[in-house]
């Protein structure tokens, strides 16, 4: 079929019920459909998926997805099936699966029945599939959360720099890059290690009109602090990140004994427990969830109204990230962080046990987080000029929601912040 004769509109609401695409997806789609290698920069909940989904469905040949997590995979295969009334449409090949399911899989393939095919990275690598994948019509390679190829993202996976060496194992298919990291250093090395300095490049905008920027020194009144500020917003939701599991304990147990309906979560606490507390968050029999950043992957509660970190994240990245849970359907996210240089300290002192390449990006990306703490010009500027995006501090939408634009600070103020 040529792509000139799809109507992208028609299929998409076909297939998952949307009149409209959301920012750049048209543009993508359509790259996507004249063989291009695309590169797709878009914030957590832009819609990345729908744009490799949606080309999968429509073209002859199987799409091959990589994606880093099972549980996402299952999600986004179950979803899909659900627009379609073969399950063969979207199929997961992964370690888990018996022969007679991979038997099935492969079938569905060879038959041309299935568009989509997920796997992890390391599925990949596996001789037999190789093999197997060499011999049938691939439309395109989409490789999802892109970022995990590089040192500077803050998801490495090893397996992913291997990919590319694999996908020309596959002939000459379009290889499409999805993330939601937007520093240079890593769309560069995305772009480096995927050999696709040629990719038409999609990236849209990161910033959050919505989310309110503050930093706060951290003094030993910290608790006191959090627990007026969570007075403030009585009976909204909001996420506590902190550091260690010993210090989230005592953080969820602190906000009880005051009347603060809270819960703990981190790694530590047993699956069943994780998944109570979780559930509690997202069904409102809770208000707050006190975490370590074991929280939050694939958590989509759309009214967060507040994420404060208790104590600072190890990049900006991270921090984008985590405060982005705040504010999904729009209203206000107020995003509150702590910072003492202390904590930058500690952070340094973890890292020092790490091989030296990985201590070197680490202190770098935590210089940027103390710079941003630091900071008196406007933080969504900051931030965003992180991401290599400029950003009008008068102007631009979302301008004064944050503390250094709202209330200036003065000189002698300034200073004395970075001095504590
Ligand atoms: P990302 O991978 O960029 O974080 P997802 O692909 O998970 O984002 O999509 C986020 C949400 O946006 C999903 O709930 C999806 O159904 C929704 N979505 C995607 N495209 C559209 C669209 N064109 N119209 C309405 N909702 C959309
Ligand atoms: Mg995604």
């Amino acid at each position: 079929m040529n792509s000139n004769e799809i109507d992208i509109h028609k299929e998409l609401k076909k297939y998952f019920g949307f009149n409209q695409f959301k920012g750049l997806q048209e543009q993508v789609i359509k790259a996507i459909l004249a063989k291009e290698n695309t590169f797709v920069i878009m914030p957590t909940g832009g819609g990345k998926s729908l744009c490799y989904q949606l080309p999968a469905l429509v073209q002859g040949g199987t799409a091959i997805v990589v994606s880093p997590l099972i549980a996402l995979m299952k999600n986004q295969v179950d979803a899909i099936r659900s627009l379609s009334s073969e399950n063969g449409i979207a199929h997961v090949l992964n370690s888990s699966l018996t022969k007679t399911e991979i038997t099935q899989v492969k079938k569905d393939i060879t038959s041309g029945l299935t568009k989509l095919l997920y796997v992890a990275p390391e599925s990949l690598t596996k001789e037999e599939y190789v093999n197997f994948l060499q011999n049938v019509p691939i439309s395109f390679v989409a490789i999802d959360e892109a970022h995990c190829i590089s040192e500077w993202g803050h998801d490495f996976r090893p397996e992913y720099r291997n990919l590319k060496n694999i996908i020309k194992l596959l002939g000459d298919v379009p290889v499409i890059g999805l993330t939601a990291t937007a520093t240079p250093k890593v769309q560069e090395d995305i772009l480096k290690n995927l050999e696709m300095s040629d990719a038409t490049t999609f990236k849209a905008s990161f910033n959050r009109p919505n989310l309110f920027y503050e930093v706060r020194t951290k003094t030993k009144n910290i608790e006191s602090d959090i627990i007026r500020f969570i007075k403030q917003h009585k009976g909204k939701s909001g996420i506590i990140y902190c550091l260690s599991r010993k210090k989230v304990e005592a953080i969820a147990e602190v906000l009880q004994v005051n009347g603060i309906s809270a819960v703990p979560y981190h790694a530590g606490l047993d699956a069943k427990t994780r998944a109570k507390h979780q559930d509690m968050f997202l069904m409102e029999d809770v208000d707050v969830v006190v975490a370590t950043i074991a929280f939050g992957m694939g958590i989509d509660k759309p009214d967060v109204r507040f994420v404060i970190h208790h104590d600072i994240p190890k990049s900006l990245e991270s921090y984008y990230q985590e405060t982005g849970r705040g504010g999904r359907d729009g209203g206000e996210g107020h995003c509150l962080a702590y910072y003492s240089y202390k904590d930058v300290e500690k952070l340094e002192k973890f890292m020092s046990g790490k091989p030296v390449a990985e201590q070197e990006i680490g202190f770098a990306l935590l210089q940027e987080v103390v710079a941003y703490a630091e900071t008196s010009i406007s933080r969504r500027k900051f931030l965003l000029h992180y991401f290599g995006e400029e950003f009008d501090s008068e102007t631009g939408d979302g301008a004064d929601m944050d503390d250094n634009v709202r209330n200036p600070k003065t000189k002698v103020e300034a200073q004395k912040q970075v001095v504590t």
